[in-house]
């Protein structure tokens, strides 16, 4: 069903996202990943929730679903904030580290923090050195969750001479003083893991750091369980060439550290996926001279043995599982209806027959 051909070795997308209840290629969001992990025959899917389309219970939901429908399934949930900005004034019961214990207790894998995002930030109140999270963060270090934390954006998206088209048109241009500033973000993030520096975290998108190598790899050094995913961002695919037999010795030296995901979103169609883990596979697994991102040329690292392995799949596997969390189907109805009252218009139309279907 796809140009690309089957890839013949491991491997665990580790960065997908259900973002429309169906489309017309497949239908139902229920099924959204399958035709595109049956024909890439890749061994296991993370669906990372979000709080910035649907709201963030109901994407959580989704996810949860999901597992249940298609077993070999990883998700991560997010967090739910009840206010924008953030407060430490909650209906009861519903605060961070309470939905937080529900999630673990209903089978997710791991947690998904799209606030560091500019424009998941910016709302919240332009910090991410807030009380409620901060308790998150010790309770998810304490147990050695796994997060994939998006943290900033390319930095040149807060430059106005520098800014892509593109980003700009989706609202991603963030000089105009209104945002947080992206060092300052990144001391932030220092800040937490100083004081959590066990964090099994993995920051998307090689942390928005590939043209500043020796900054991320400082940071490996500091924080033992820190580790990056490698999903685009084109951005990145253009430093990694301009800068070809040094990434070759990064990715070797820290392949323990490093992640792939493709950023796979529902409705997109499935050969837009297919398309680009055949890239990533190629990139870390050959030295094929491919056609990628921006239409650049992009040769692969070529590694092998746990370099490769590492990097395709074992990393995935050692920081959330080797296989995926049981859904427990009571704790998931009881948090439908917990959060029901909290979903965005037509969520409960959507989500109230599947939760008949699979839960009741
Ligand atoms: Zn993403």
């Amino acid at each position: 069903m796809f140009n690309e051909p089957k890839i013949n070795e491991k491997i665990i997308d580790g960065h997908l996202h259900i973002e429309a209840w169906k489309n017309d290629e497949i239908g139902s969001f229920i099924d959204a990943f399958e035709p595109y992990r049956e024909g890439m025959e890749l061994n296991g899917i993370n669906l990372c929730a979000l709080n910035n389309h649907a709201s963030g219970v109901a994407n959580n939901i989704m996810m949860a679903l999901y597992k249940l429908a298609h077993k070999g399934t990883f998700a991560h949930g997010c967090l739910h904030h009840t206010s924008y900005p953030i407060s430490e004034i909650v209906p009861e019961g519903m605060d961070l580290v309470t939905q937080y214990k529900e999630m673990m207790e209903i089978g997710f894998d791991g947690i998904k923090l799209i606030e560091g995002k500019p424009t998941c930030l910016k709302p919240l109140g332009g910090t991410l050195l807030f009380p409620t999270l901060d308790e998150v963060f010790a309770e998810m270090e304490k147990d050695g969750t796994h997060i994939v934390f998006h943290v900033n954006d390319p930095d040149e998206f807060w430059d106005a001479d520098l800014v892509p088209a593109w980003a700009k048109e989706s609202g991603w241009f963030y000089g105009d003083g209104t945002y947080p500033d992206f060092k300052a973000v990144v001391n932030e993030i220092e800040a937490i893991l100083n004081k959590y520096p066990k964090l099994n975290v993995t920051f998307a998108h090689f942390f928005f750091y590939a043209k500043y190598p020796d900054k991320l790899e400082a940071m490996f050094e500091k924080y033992e369980n820190m580790a990056v995913d490698i999903t685009p961002g084109g951005e990145m695919y253009l430093a990694f060439e301009s800068n070809h037999d040094f990434y070759v010795d990064f990715f070797k030296k820290h392949s323990n550290r490093i992640l792939v995901g493709t950023d796979a979103t529902f409705p997109w169609e499935s050969y837009t996926h297919a398309w680009c883990i055949d890239r990533l596979y190629h990139f870390i697994a050959t030295d094929k001279v491919q056609m990628a991102y921006c239409d650049r040329n992009l040769t692969g690292l070529n590694l092998s043995g746990k370099d490769k392995e590492n990097i395709l799949f074992a990393n995935f596997e050692r920081r959330v599982g080797k296989k995926p969390k049981e859904i427990n189907k009571e704790k998931l109805l009881a948090y439908f209806e917990k959060y029901k009252c909290l979903f965005k218009d037509g969520e409960l139309e959507e989500l109230e027959p599947l939760v008949d279907k699979y839960l009741r």
